[in-house]
């Protein structure tokens, strides 16, 4: 249990990897606030599995694109758990398009979501975690972020971008005890990559060295790492999940 006494807030957290992300810091010892925007039920689901796991757990619901939300998110699990030891932005859509004909809304609603979504939790985050003078921020960004990928120019620019978030906020707060880190995901089998075409997952499929594609709780691993005391020298990184992805492109 090397997160016992500590609390952690997952973003997206009712499925995919933020769901396993929750149960995993759960499973770990610390109690973990569930964000959802839309779909209640899912997120009480997975409070309800770490309940029956002898762990505490709450869904709060909250659209991390909007600062009022995402702050608001950040005060509600405070007053649920009374501190704030980890922070996971992983909450992230996908609105795929080639550039020339990308709409300004698509650009606009990832851009939103996957990396304002992001500042705005952080910033939140921040104060609490500085008076403890301690804390972890992880950010799930994507081997897209790295390699580039047709028609995800949005997606990748805000990945890109959580990554450069990434390690400067580590600079700003490698003297306050808070640690940042990032994760970067390759093909993870999830509702995300569900809705890519079948030509576009299996050309992924086949380029990944170790010949399958990752299941979230193997993304979850590495976030609980990053989270616990055996992170304790690590800021500043992107560490891939992705079965060799990035090094074999
Ligand atoms: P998913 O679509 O299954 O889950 C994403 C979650 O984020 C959902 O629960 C969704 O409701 C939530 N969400 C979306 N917009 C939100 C908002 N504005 N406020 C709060 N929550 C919001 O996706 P996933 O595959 O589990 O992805 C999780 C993270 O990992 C994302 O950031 C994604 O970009 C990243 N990632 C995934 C893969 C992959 O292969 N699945 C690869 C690289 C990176």
């Amino acid at each position: 249990m090397v997160l016992n006494g500590k609390t952690a807030l997952v973003t997206g957290a009712s499925r995919g990897i933020g769901r396993a992300i929750a149960l995993a810091l759960a499973r770990a010892g610390a109690r973990v606030a569930v964000n959802y925007v839309r779909k209640a039920e899912a997120a009480e689901e997975v409070v309800a599995l770490i309940k029956e796991a002898g762990g505490e757990g709450i869904a709060l619901q909250a659209d991390v694109s909007r600062q009022n939300e995402a702050t608001e998110l950040v005060e509600r699990t405070l007053t649920a758990f009374g501190r704030l030891d980890v922070l996971v932005n992983n909450a992230g859509i996908a609105r795929d398009g080639l550039c020339l004909r990308l709409k300004p809304e698509d650009w606009e609603a990832v851009l939103a979501t996957n990396l304002n979504g992001v500042f705005y939790c952080t910033q939140a985050a921040l104060k609490p975690m500085l008076r403890q003078r301690e804390g972890r921020i992880i950010n799930l960004t994507s081997v897209v972020a790295q390699l580039g990928n047709p028609g995800q120019t949005n997606y990748a620019a805000a990945k890109a971008g959580v990554i450069g978030f990434t390690k400067s906020l580590a600079k700003e707060m490698a003297g306050r005890g808070i640690l940042v880190n990032a994760v970067a995901p390759g093909f993870i089998v999830t509702e995300m990559t569900q809705n890519l075409g079948e030509a576009v997952a299996e050309n992924f499929k086949a380029r990944i060295p170790l010949g399958r594609p990752g299941r979230p709780e193997e993304v979850a691993e590495v976030v609980l790492f990053l989270a616990s005391p055996a992170a304790s020298y690590i800021t500043g990184q992107v560490i891939n999940v992705d079965g060799g992805l990035a090094m074999a492109m």
